[in-house]
Formats: structure tokens, C-alpha cells, sequence
């Protein structure tokens, strides 16, 4: 997906402050942070939203998540809590189409989600 801002910050041709790497993920801070630690974990390959993952996905859906998780406890969040959110389609507010998870930490958040 050449015109995919998030496949473009994997290929590198857009740059970005990246926190983590491995085969399946990328994490990087989000440009626009809504938080004292905001950032961005999505999958290598290109799914445009979580409606896109199968069964087959499983592993790398786990992955995502373990990744924000992991980076949330290196940043001293792990009793404090953290926060996941993952939007899907315009109406929950996704407005990047390629599937991400923020990760959000260092202020207190409100239930319900705005
Ligand atoms: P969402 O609205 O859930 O699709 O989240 C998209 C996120 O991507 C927003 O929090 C934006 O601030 C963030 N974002 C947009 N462009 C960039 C960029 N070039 N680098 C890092 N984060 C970005
Ligand atoms: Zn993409």
C-alpha cells in the first residue's frame, strides 16, 4: 500500500520516532499525543482495519498487544495503568487506515471513552 502513511513509517519513507521493531510490528510515538506517553503499535503488514484480522491473525493480534503492553511497563506504567484503545472504521474514530493500538499512559483516564 505505497499511498498507506503507517506502511510508509514501516518502509521508513516517512519518519517517525520508533520505540520498537520486530518482524510482525513497528511501534512509534504518536505526532499528535494525547498523553504523557501516546504510542502507536501496528502490524507490518497492511489491514486497513481490525475488521480485516482472522483466525489466522491470531498470533499477530497477540502480538500487538503484548508489544503495547510491554512498552507500557519499560515506561513505568505497570501499577499506575495504561490505557489500549484501538479504533475501528471513521465512527469510532480511526482516521488512519491501517490498524494500530495506542498506547496511552501518564494521566488518569475517564470511563466512558469519549
Ligand atoms: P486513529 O484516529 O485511531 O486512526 O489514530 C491515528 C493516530 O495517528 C492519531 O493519534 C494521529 O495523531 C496519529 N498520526 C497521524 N499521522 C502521524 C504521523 N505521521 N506520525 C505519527 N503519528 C501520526
Ligand atoms: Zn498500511
Amino acid at each position: 500500500m505505497e499511498s498507506c502513511l503507517f506502511c510508509r513509517i514501516a518502509a521508513k519513507e516517512v519518519p517517525a520516532r520508533i520505540v520498537h521493531e520486530d518482524d510482525d510490528c513497528l511501534a512509534f510515538e504518536d505526532i499528535n499525543p494525547q498523553a504523557p506517553m501516546h504510542v502507536l503499535v501496528i502490524p507490518r503488514r497492511h489491514m486497513a482495519t481490525l475488521n480485516e484480522l482472522s483466525d489466522q491473525d491470531s498470533r499477530l493480534a497477540g502480538r500487538l498487544v503484548l508489544v503495547a503492553r510491554n512498552l507500557a511497563v519499560e515506561r513505568g506504567y505497570k501499577e499506575s495503568g495504561f490505557r489500549l484503545v484501538a479504533n475501528c472504521q471513521a465512527g469510532a474514530g480511526q482516521s488512519v487506515f491501517h490498524i494500530h493500538v495506542h498506547v496511552l499512559g501518564g494521566r488518569a483516564f475517564q470511563w466512558p471513552p469519549g
